[in-house]
């Protein structure tokens, strides 16, 4: 049977996203680092050392709230368990593809919701207008962070997390889990 190219493409070319994204989530996020840097060059901004550094650093920061999540306040929750229990058995591969193919279950980072999206906007444009380029890569590197996660919500659920709307919930049932 023969498909048009535009009917076949849309579905290829998402499905093909959606397992890059669980793969490279973070080469994704690398990604915006790389655009907040092509930004402030376009801006006639200089990109020193420091400035690349802080571009880096702003755009994985906000996932170590992650660490946080399984450690402290989302300790008790059965997707902390399961990565914890990995890390105890030196199970870093595992860890990291666990979180990988189930990271769009955890809807209680607090950290990723709309006052920090808006929040960084504000500081980055704040530090955009003063020419402060060091201080515009970082925070504008956290907001392309959250921008990401964002579309990828959209893109793999069709909708947004409730963490977003700062709706925290830690519940997920094991059942919806794929195994590290
Ligand atoms: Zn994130």
């Amino acid at each position: 049977m023969e498909y048009g190219i535009v009917g076949v493409m849309p579905f290829s070319l998402l499905s093909l996203y959606k397992q890059a994204t669980v793969k490279y989530h973070m080469a994704f996020h690398a990604l915006g680092a790389v655009m907040v840097l092509s930004a402030i060059k376009f801006w006639g901004g200089e990109l020193q050392n420091s400035t690349i550094a802080v571009a880096i650093i702003g755009s994985f920061l906000p996932d170590v709230d992650h660490i946080l999540f399984f450690y402290t306040y989302g300790r008790k929750s059965v997707y902390s368990r399961k990565v914890r229990k990995l890390v105890a058995r030196h199970k870093f591969r595992q860890a990291g593809h666990f979180c990988g193919v189930n990271h769009k279950h955890l809807h209680g980072l607090y950290s990723h919701n709309f006052v920090s999206v808006f929040l960084v906007l504000f500081i980055g444009v704040t530090f955009l207008r003063q020419a402060n380029w060091v201080g515009a890569a970082f925070w504008l590197a956290m907001l392309l962070h959250f921008l990401y996660d964002i579309f990828e919500d959209f893109m793999l659920k069709g909708k947004l997390n409730s963490n977003w709307w700062l709706r925290f919930d830690q519940s997920v049932r094991a059942a919806d889990l794929k195994e590290g």
